[in-house]
């Protein structure tokens, strides 16, 4: 332990918090020691694992800094090219809007528990065949 320690330039708490998170020992005896390649698989593991923090159904909230599963579990995704989309959510604990951008041919594995409603970014002009309401009834009469 204190091996490792060393050579990472870490304190010995780094290490026993990195045998609580499931780095391995060869065997329960003292002094406990670790092999070189479980120790690598470790490390790589626990990269992977910063990397995909913001893992299916989350979104990250600049604000709270953290990946949040979106409010109701509900997500819009804006189409913003051929393959390319933007999830849009509200974080639970800030109430802001949270955006992820997505590849849509992975959305499945983007999508977790959420409930993804796709959206037109805009109606393209012509296409709206609803006539304008004027909602202003004071020029009635
Ligand atoms: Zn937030």
């Amino acid at each position: 332990m204190e091996d490792i320690a060393r050579l990472f330039d870490i304190h010995k708490n780094t290490v026993r918090s990195w045998l609580k998170h499931g780095l391995a020992t060869i065997d329960d005896r003292r002094p406990m020691l670790v092999l070189g390649r479980e120790l690598s698989r470790f490390l790589h593991e626990r990269r992977q694992k910063a990397k995909q923090s913001c893992g299916p159904g989350r979104i990250f909230c600049i604000a709270c800094r953290a990946p949040k599963v979106p409010a109701e579990k509900m997500a819009d995704c804006t189409a913003t090219g051929p393959l390319a989309g933007s999830l849009c959510g509200i974080c639970p604990d800030c109430d802001r809007l949270i955006y992820r951008r997505v590849n849509l041919a992975k959305i499945d594995g983007v999508r977790g528990e959420l409930e993804i409603t796709f959206t037109q970014p805009r109606l393209r002009l012509g296409e709206s065949d609803v006539p304008s309401v004027n909602c202003d009834s004071s020029q009635k009469g």
